[in-house]
């Protein structure tokens, strides 16, 4: 199935694995479209990033890999750098945010350092990113002469999770004790809509999106989606979004999805 997202230059975070490397494979098979990735990961020469530098050496015209670790702002600051000494004029078009690390724990049983790693990784980071990379954001709004919003245009697409619903959650919780993950994506869900505000005149699409539970490493075995699956349903999604959905929080088949 063909991506549905026609940006040119696109910013993907943990890309090495899962979701993010399912994303670049993704956008790859679509050759329809001119464009190039910025696939990040916070340890390009890693025997964990092994699959992404495969890739990236059969499609060198195509993908950059940029090391970015989300928990180390220094890290964010470079990459942005390093990214904006590539891009052209045209901006980058579509940030990914999507690296992120899931800690079990309760009230009872999260450490202190627990909450700080999970909030490093899966808020700050994010906040950091879209930070250092809004001026080549704004660049490609504006290059794009284009009215409204589009992920064609400019986007920042937060992966979230269900988990972060304040409404959802509760009713889980008992059966999945992961206090410190669904603290910081409520936190993540937040940073989303207040960005949504503060780029609306911009004209920067700002919104986040649920993959459903997937097969990867975070999701486990028992997760009833395949990588495959979830992100030819974000892919369709992320290309068909409008200003219409500016500051919402859509799952992978596009239906909405509770605060
Ligand atoms: P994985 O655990 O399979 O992959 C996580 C990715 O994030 C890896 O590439 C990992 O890199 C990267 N990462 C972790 N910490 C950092 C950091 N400090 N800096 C840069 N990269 C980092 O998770 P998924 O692919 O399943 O999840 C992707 C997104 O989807 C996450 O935001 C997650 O919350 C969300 N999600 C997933 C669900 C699921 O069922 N799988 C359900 C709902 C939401 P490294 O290899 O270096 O560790």
């Amino acid at each position: 199935m063909m991506a549905a997202v026609k940006a040119c230059n696109i910013l993907i975070t943990g890309a090495n694995r899962g979701l993010g490397l399912e994303i670049v494979k993704q956008l790859l098979e679509d050759s329809s479209q001119k464009r190039h990735i910025f696939a990040t990961c916070r340890d390009p020469d890693g025997p964990k990033s092994e699959a992404l530098r495969e890739l990236a050496k059969k499609h060198p015209s195509v993908i950059t890999i940029i090391r970015l670790d989300a928990d180390d702002p220094s890290s964010v600051k470079e990459s942005a750098k390093k990214v904006g000494s590539l891009l052209g004029k045209s901006g980058l078009n579509l940030l990914v945010n999507n690296a992120a690390i899931a800690l079990t724990g309760s009230i009872q049983t999260s450490s202190v350092e627990d909450m700080k790693n999970t909030f490093n990784t899966n808020v700050i980071g994010p906040l950091l990113v879209i930070k250092e990379y809004l001026p080549y954001l704004q660049a490609a709004a504006k290059a794009s002469g284009i009215p409204g919003m589009s992920c064609n245009k400019a986007a920042v697409i937060n992966i979230s999770t269900l988990w972060g619903s304040m409404t959802r959650m509760p009713s889980v919780y008992t059966q999945f004790p992961v206090l410190p993950y669904c603290v910081s994506k409520a936190g993540f869900n937040m940073l989303t809509v207040l960005a949504a505000e503060e780029f609306k005149a911009d004209e920067i699409l700002c919104m986040a999106l649920h993959p459903g539970w997937v097969k990867t490493d975070m999701g486990g075995e028992k997760a009833p989606l395949e990588s495959k699956d979830s992100v030819e349903g974000m892919l369709r999604v992320i290309g068909s979004l409008t200003e219409k959905h500016h500051g919402g929080f859509l799952d992978y088949t596009g239906e909405t999805m509770p605060w």
